[in-house]
């Protein structure tokens, strides 16, 4: 590990301290690393449904050209797989934009019980085609708190979406809103808010990971249910800008709990 330490003194007239400026090449080195690795996940990931495509022009130009039940499964396929690269983008436009404001303090406010009920409502259709209870609890009230409406309404709809998709099999998706007085890891009053499903479970070996890009537990299955991989991974940031916490906890057999911790009032960045 090589480490730089470069100690400069201030003197300016309402501070007098010293900036320590620590620079580890080895951590450049590791960031190197995993762009290299990301261009490699998008290339693949982008040339999945592109070959796929490529293929169904072929037979359709070839082979299936006179089959016209073939042509109108041909072009469900690609029509698919055209919707998936065009989620790939939109989560990589979405995962570049939420890192490049990750340092930037959200500007506005929002109500956070009202930024539940919508989501839940707009979930509440794709709940039902999959045969899902979806409740949320404690979202009566009004919560005001700062933050962005926006990706916050990205981080719920992200959770709630995967309770549904992975979770389902449970048939209950519950999403509680709680106010914690003093949260130990926030060190204040902060909301809570839990995304619940009663699946599978996920095996423990996976949490730590599962906010990495691309990072999936089943990526066969992830990609049947049209995920790009990057759901959790935009996620992080967002909560990251508002000084929140995502807590992941999990039981095989039993279901997981995706919990966001979001603090009343964001310090300064
Ligand atoms: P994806 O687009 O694959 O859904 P995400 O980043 O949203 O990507 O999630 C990453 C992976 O985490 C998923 O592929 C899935 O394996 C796992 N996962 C997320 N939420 C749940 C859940 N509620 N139950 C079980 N597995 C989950």
């Amino acid at each position: 590990v090589f480490c730089e330490v470069t100690v400069t003194a201030l003197d300016a007239p309402d501070f007098s301290g010293a900036a320590v400026a620590i620079e580890d090449r080895s951590r450049d080195e590791e960031t190197e690393l995993m762009r290299r690795d990301f261009v490699a996940n998008v290339s693949h990931e982008l040339r999945t449904p592109l070959t796929a495509l490529m293929g169904f022009i072929e037979t359709l130009r070839g082979p299936a050209r006179n089959d016209a039940a073939a042509r109108d499964r041909f072009l469900d396929i690609m029509e698919r797989e055209a919707g998936r690269m065009n989620r790939l983008i939109a989560d990589l436009l979405s995962l570049s934009r939420v890192e490049q404001d990750e340092r930037r303090r959200p500007a506005q406010g929002i109500e956070l019980a009202g930024l539940l009920r919508g989501v839940v409502a707009t979930l509440a259709p794709a709940a039902a085609a999959a045969e899902v209870r979806l409740d949320l609890l404690g979202a009566e009230g009004q919560v005001p708190l700062p933050g962005d409406a926006d990706q916050l309404v990205q981080v719920f709809h992200n959770l709630i979406e995967n309770a549904v998709k992975y979770g389902g099999t449970g048939g209950v998706v519950t999403v509680t809103l709680e106010h914690l007085e003093h949260e130990p890891v926030l060190r204040g009053p902060a909301w809570s808010v839990s995304v619940a499903d009663r699946g599978e479970g996920i095996d423990p070996q996976h949490l730590p990971r599962l906010t990495e890009r691309f990072y999936r537990v089943d990526t066969h299955r992830s990609r049947e249910q049209g995920g790009t991989g990057l759901g959790l991974a935009i996620v992080k940031h967002i909560i990251n800008r508002h000084r929140g916490r995502l807590r992941i906890e999990s039981h095989r057999g039993e279901g997981s709990r995706f919990t966001v911790l979001l603090p009343q009032k964001i310090g300064r960045i």
